[in-house]
């Protein structure tokens, strides 16, 4: 997919003041400092780097859920097991994003001392986008991954009933005068959040995302998430679509590596189970860093990265394209352009925030 359209009537307000208001609105409800300000930094990076459907248009849902006390707003996550290169963290049911600093920079850590580090987490929530955690082990000099289970969204190949998660994997690895490359993807053809947009923004969706209860392909985004929301059956298909012609089920295979990973290795939620409690959702995460030194000087590998981006960049373009991307490469253009002009907030998103504001006494970005 492509980064998301500006919404007309969009609001564009600078980084610095939807950051302050935010981290304010967490702090309203008890989250401390330094965890407000990190998962505001994930959900503002979500935004600047064009992934709307991640960013604050998520904030309701994170009121919601700590209001409700279906997410613990304290310091509560802590290292249940761990060995030299290896730990696993249970979440304490906290914020997702303050779990899965966490544990990635436990990973990093780790890989510091012994050269890789992996890190599995149980008994977390929603984190946001996957890219925020893999792109931490950049600034080591280390490849970062992250993944993280999901919501029962996604149908299986040769399924009607959503089973899996949209799953999404992120790998960065760091280049020399090239950008990294940062793979940031969901397993699924798209997320539920691009679902989401094409409703707020009232469109019909391509056909091919996702099957209604009755397992045939529609392109209204209101009746498959009222489905899903309802348990109805349908959901979003694997990446590779329906069947196996397009490689569906190759799609099918990595959304469930990934419930593997954060679901099972950890002993958190899987497939159906993930969310099926009121209480807690125990989303599972797993994050790793790969230390590049232990296989090679960093100078020698960052040289090969930007010969790799440049052969690609440089390769024919097929016909009415001028360009061939890599990946990581819109977003961090994207970002760059929305750190000087500010945050597009569409109307829906901007009121649905104001509200919050107007309910908790923190004052709207003028
Ligand atoms: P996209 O389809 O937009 O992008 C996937 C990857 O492809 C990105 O790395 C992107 O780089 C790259 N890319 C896009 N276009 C090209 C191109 N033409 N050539 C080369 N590379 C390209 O992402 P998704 O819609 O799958 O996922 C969006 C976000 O949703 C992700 O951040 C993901 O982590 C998050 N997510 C979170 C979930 C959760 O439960 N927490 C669940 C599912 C998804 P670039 O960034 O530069 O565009």
């Amino acid at each position: 997919m492509g980064k998301e359209e500006v919404v007309e009537g969009s609001v564009w307000v600078p980084e610095p003041a939807l950051r302050a208001f935010t981290s304010a609105v967490f702090r309203k409800l008890g989250v401390p400092t330094r965890d407000a300000r990190v998962t505001t930094d994930v959900l503002v990076t979500a935004d600047l780097r064009g992934i709307g459907s991640h960013g604050v248009a998520r904030l309701p849902r994170y009121v919601t859920g700590i209001r409700n006390g279906t997410i613990t707003q304290g310091y509560s996550s802590r290292i249940v097991k761990q060995t030299r290169t290896t730990a696993v963290i249970d979440g304490g049911n906290g914020l997702g994003q303050v779990v899965g600093r966490k544990g990635m920079e436990l990973a990093i850590a780790k890989a510091r001392r012994a050269s890789v580090g992996f890190v599995a987490v149980r008994n977390s929530n929603h984190y946001g986008i996957a890219g925020y955690y893999s792109m931490i082990a950049l600034k080591a000099g280390m490849i970062g991954i992250s993944m993280t289970n999901a919501a029962p969204l996604v149908v299986p190949t040769f399924g009607r009933i959503s089973v899996l998660g949209t799953n999404p994997i992120s790998v960065a690895v760091p280049a020399g005068r090239e950008g990294p490359f940062i793979l940031d993807m969901a397993t699924s053809v798209v997320p539920r959040g691009s679902i989401e947009v094409y409703d707020r923004q009232g469109k019909r969706m391509p056909l091919g995302w996702a099957v209604d209860a009755s397992g045939h392909a529609t392109e209204d985004p209101q009746t498959v998430l009222e489905s899903l929301a309802r348990r109805l059956g349908g959901g979003i298909l694997p990446l590779g679509g329906e069947g196996e012609e397009f490689s569906g089920h190759k799609g099918y295979g990595l959304a469930l590596l990934v419930d593997i990973l954060c679901g099972v290795l950890p002993g958190a939620a899987f497939g159906l189970d993930v969310y099926a409690d009121e209480d807690s959702a125990n989303v599972g995460h797993f994050f790793g860093a790969i230390d590049v030194r232990a296989f090679r000087p960093i100078r020698e590998f960052k040289r090969d990265m930007d010969k790799l981006v440049r052969m690609l960049r440089e390769s024919p373009k097929a016909a009415g394209h001028d360009r061939i991307y890599v990946h990581g490469e819109k977003s961090a253009a994207m970002e760059k352009e929305r750190k000087a002009k500010g945050i597009p907030l569409g109307p829906k998103v901007a009121d649905s925030l104001k509200k919050i504001g107007a309910d908790m006494g923190v004052p709207w970005i003028v």
